[in-house]
Order: C-alpha cells, then sequence, then structure tokens
C-alpha cells in the first residue's frame, strides 16, 4: 500500500494539486492537519482532503479558524489570515473539520499527530530532546508528525531512550528498521518553512517499509495573487517565495 502523505496544506490549493499531480498513483492519502490558514483556498482545499484523505488530523490552525482556540494564540498576520479563513469556510466544513481530532493510530504500524504525540495541538518538534521525550506517548514504530514545516527524520532505538535526527533531502528513500522507532516531519504543502519554496511532501510504502520524502514545483504566484486580492497580509504572501 503507497500512502500519500500530506502536512500542513494551508489552504494553499495550489501546491495541494501539484503534490498530488507530483505523487503519482497512490493507494491513499492521509493529512497530518493545519488543513486551512495562512492561504487563499480554504474550502477547496477541505473538499479535496474530505475526498480524497482516508485519515485526517485537526491541527492548531483549524482550531483557530473553527474558533475552537483563541486567535490570540496567534501572531498578527496568522490571526487575521485565520480570521478570514474561518469567515470563507462552509458550515459543512465546519463541521468536517470540527469532527476531527489532533492525534490517531491508523493502524498497527502508523500513528499520526499534527504536533507531537507528547501534545498533539501545540508541540513543535524542533531538536532530539523534545522527540525523544514523545516516544512513549504512542505506540507503533512509525508516527507522522506535521506542525513544523520542516521535513525531518527522529529515530529512536528500542533499547534506551535515545534519539537521533536526520534531515532528508529531495528524493531520499528511508527504508525502516524493525528494530527502531520513527517520528517522521514530510514537511509543509502549502508553506514549507525549511528554505525550499517548493511543497514538501512524503510516500510511505507500507510493504517495503519505505518512506520517499519528495518535493513538487508548484505556482507560487497563483497563491501570493489570491492572497493578496483576498486582502491577506502581504508578508504571508512574501515568504512563500522564500520556503520560510
Ligand atoms: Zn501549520
Amino acid at each position: 500500500m503507497a500512502v500519500l502523505i500530506l502536512g500542513d496544506i494551508h489552504a494553499n490549493f495550489s501546491a495541494l494539486e501539484a503534490v498530488f499531480d507530483a505523487a503519482g498513483p497512490v493507494d491513499a492519502v492521509w493529512c497530518l492537519g493545519d488543513t486551512v490558514g495562512y492561504g487563499p483556498q480554504p474550502n477547496e482545499c477541505v473538499r479535496w482532503v474530505r475526498e480524497h484523505s482516508a485519515a485526517t488530523l485537526v491541527g492548531n490552525h483549524d482550531l483557530g479558524c473553527l474558533g475552537t482556540i483563541s486567535l490570540s494564540n496567534f501572531n498578527r498576520e496568522a490571526r487575521i489570515a485565520n480570521e478570514w479563513n474561518g469567515e470563507q469556510l462552509t458550515p459543512e466544513h465546519r463541521e468536517f473539520l470540527t469532527s476531527l481530532t489532533p492525534m490517531a493510530q491508523v493502524n498497527d504500524e502508523v500513528t499520526l499527530a499534527h504536533g507531537s504525540p507528547r501534545d498533539p495541538v501545540w508541540e513543535y518538534l524542533l531538536d532530539t530532546e523534545a522527540a525523544a521525550a514523545s516516544f512513549g506517548h504512542f505506540t507503533t514504530p512509525l508516527c507522522f508528525v506535521g506542525h513544523t514545516h520542516q521535513p525531518v527524520i527522529y529515530t529512536g532505538a528500542e533499547e534506551d531512550g535515545e534519539c537521533s535526527a536526520t534531515i532528508p533531502t529531495d528524493q531520499l528513500v528511508l527504508k525502516l528498521q524493525s528494530n527502531k522507532r520513527y517520528i517522521i516531519n514530510p514537511g509543509g504543502v502549502g508553506q514549507p518553512r525549511d528554505g525550499d519554496a517548493r511543497a514538501a511532501f512524503a510516500l510511505y510504502d507500507a510493504e517495503n517499509r519505505t518512506v520517499t520524502f519528495r518535493r513538487a514545483a508548484y505556482n507560487i504566484r497563483r497563491t501570493q495573487t489570491l492572497m493578496l486580492d483576498n486582502g491577506l497580509p502581504e508578508i504571508l504572501a512574501a515568504r512563500l517565495s522564500f520556503g520560510l
């Protein structure tokens, strides 16, 4: 089974379409949350996710757009964008996002968490110390996370609490080892933050136990134009050019 793993789409439908094109045929799609917020096409993205994704999480920005968590938790630009995204969402799409959880175990092998298994709504896994503390909060060999918009592989050995981090490059194929556990971030689809402006995603091959890290170029200008046309903060449009 080939699974397309998507994180942090952030209402960037051009990026989402480019990723789906680049991924080729897959058997399933799993989404790590933050489908909306920041970007200009929240309803298009939620509609796509509802149609295609077999397992979908809710992220902190989704919850901000829904009003479930206070917008005071976000910086000024994110707040403006989340407020606008929230106003755009159709009642049906609001209901769908409201029904989701920030963490879910999809099968015996894989758990999904938006931020981290320890704190699925808010924690950013930015170092091995934080990642090591999360291995005790899920039971499967593999967990995919989003939230930081930066691709990373955290590897934990079974016998001790040690954890190492690897930054995957485009096209890297990780062979999962049976005596190790992993927390993996595929990077962000709609607002990459690792200095590469291309949309990031991963392909998980359950039979061969591999995870392939990929990037897809998309029409950034199109997303930026839609953002500015809708009065979203300029800085949020500008950052897409730099992958920051
Ligand atoms: Zn996000």
